[in-house]
């Protein structure tokens, strides 16, 4: 464990991370960023090592203060009711990596999905988008392990820096960010990027960017 943890967050900076954590659960829910009980988030408690992310199998419009799970970034769960999310070893990658880090959003967002399955970037067609986000990588999954899928994550995070969201083929977005809100709206035009997208590849004004498999 880092010695970050050394000082550690009162109750009160705890509450804040997961009531900002359940307002933006309950915001993607409702936006039908993400349906069902897919989809997780997690933030970084403010100068510590310790990230707060939702339960395995509770959906977004299911997170409270006592589900939502604390665990140090070597993974040991410190307190919540139930397991932390599945995708929690890719959440810790990418605040490991990336110190700036304090917010994480993924979501399983339909028309990201759809846009990843013929390109190897989301095509960034707004100014908004290009502004805000940069680039929209693709990432596809070389194998069926997790250590298969955190060396691309690691390999991507590394070469690019800056990078503020990805799409993993077949799976959805990751988001992350200086804060969760801004992970989530981040997200939010990911998804509504790949809906103009596709709409532009439909009516024939886009062509698909993805180079065939070696
Ligand atoms: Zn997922």
């Amino acid at each position: 464990m880092s010695n970050l943890v050394s000082s550690l967050p009162t109750p009160d900076a705890i509450m804040q991370v997961k009531h900002s954590l359940l307002s933006n659960a309950k915001r993607a829910y409702e936006i039908r960023l993400q349906t069902g009980n897919g989809g997780n988030l997690s933030g970084r408690v403010p100068g510590t090592d310790l990230i707060i992310i939702k339960a395995s199998g509770c959906s977004f419009d299911q997170c409270t203060t006592e589900n939502l799970i604390t665990v140090t970034l070597d993974g040991e769960q410190v307190d919540g009711d139930g397991r932390p999310s599945q995708e929690l070893a890719t959440h810790l990658a990418i605040y490991k990596l990336r110190p700036d880090v304090q917010g994480v959003f993924h979501s399983h967002s339909p028309w990201a999905i759809a846009c990843a399955s013929f390109n190897d970037t989301i095509p960034t067609v707004t100014l908004h988008a290009k502004s805000k986000l940069g680039r929209i990588p693709v990432l596809r999954l070389p194998g069926e392990t997790t250590q298969a899928k955190l060396a691309v994550v690691e390999e991507m995070l590394t070469a690019d820096r800056n990078l503020r969201v990805l799409v993993e083929d077949q799976h959805g977005i990751f988001s992350f960010a200086s804060t969760i809100e801004l992970a989530r709206y981040n997200a939010e035009l990911v998804e509504e990027t790949a809906q103009i997208a596709w709409s532009m590849a439909v009516s024939g004004h886009l062509a698909s960017n993805r180079e065939p498999d070696a």
